[in-house]
């Protein structure tokens, strides 16, 4: 039973830790977000919704700069302000900002959001659980391989999240009549859009390289055998 005692004080302190930072996110959209209200991206919402079998989709714009968009562990879906603020500049079309609305829907869809607070705030743990056993184990080289261990397995779960997200917008998209192509052209603008993503909560980074993302869309066209729309 003692042998157990460190594993499961871990898992312990990472339900706790689920708990605190799922509040908190929750607070702090709450404190920082309203409705969006936009009669372009509403026609464009308004057809998934319509794919999707939904009355309709809610969107929030979450109160910061750096341009991204999220969705929340209790399913919610936010763009940025900064975000918003390219596409009323014009340098984000509504379809493509579309494509990133399809892109959050898939994240709560698929159960994402709520994984990835998970092993968010559970990477600490399994971390530091491995570390004890792991050290214990193989003194002085434990402890290295426990943190090698864990950020791979982290970005290993977060790139598929995002490879998946975007197989479902893509599918979204096409059914819409929106069709793939403002996705990918998403893509390489946004390389030159999120140069300041230093306040974004770290789980909340872990997007692929463009250049991969456009390809597995391409396999999935390719797959589907009709031009996208
Ligand atoms: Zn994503």
């Amino acid at each position: 039973m003692l042998k157990f005692t460190p594993l499961l004080l871990a898992i312990l302190y990472a339900l706790a830790m689920y708990r605190i930072s799922a509040c908190r996110t929750a607070r702090e959209l709450d404190a920082k977000s309203t409705e969006l209200a936009d009669p372009r991206l509403k026609t464009l919402t308004d057809r998934m919704a319509e794919a999707l079998d939904l009355k309709r989709i809610r969107v929030n714009i979450y109160e910061i700069e750096p341009v991204n968009g999220l969705a929340a562990p209790d399913g919610r879906i936010f763009i940025t302000r900064g975000f918003y603020q390219k596409y009323r500049s014009g340098e984000v079309s509504a379809e493509e900002m579309a494509s990133v609305i399809a892109h959050e829907l898939g994240h709560v869809a698929l159960g994402h959001a709520r994984k990835r607070m998970i092993d968010f705030s559970g990477q600490n743990a399994v971390r530091t659980a491995l570390i004890m056993v792991l050290s214990r184990l193989i003194p002085g080289l434990g402890v290295v391989i426990a943190n090698a261990l864990t950020s791979l397995l982290a970005a290993r779960l977060s790139r598929d999240d995002e490879y998946e997200a975007d197989a479902y917008a893509a599918a979204l998209l096409a059914k819409s009549g929106i069709g793939i192509a403002p996705q990918k052209s998403l893509f390489r603008k946004l390389e030159g859009l999120t140069g300041s993503r230093g306040a974004m909560p770290a789980w909340l980074m872990s997007h692929p390289k463009t250049e991969e993302r456009v390809a597995a869309l391409e396999r999935l066209e390719a797959r589907w055998g009709t031009a996208p729309v």
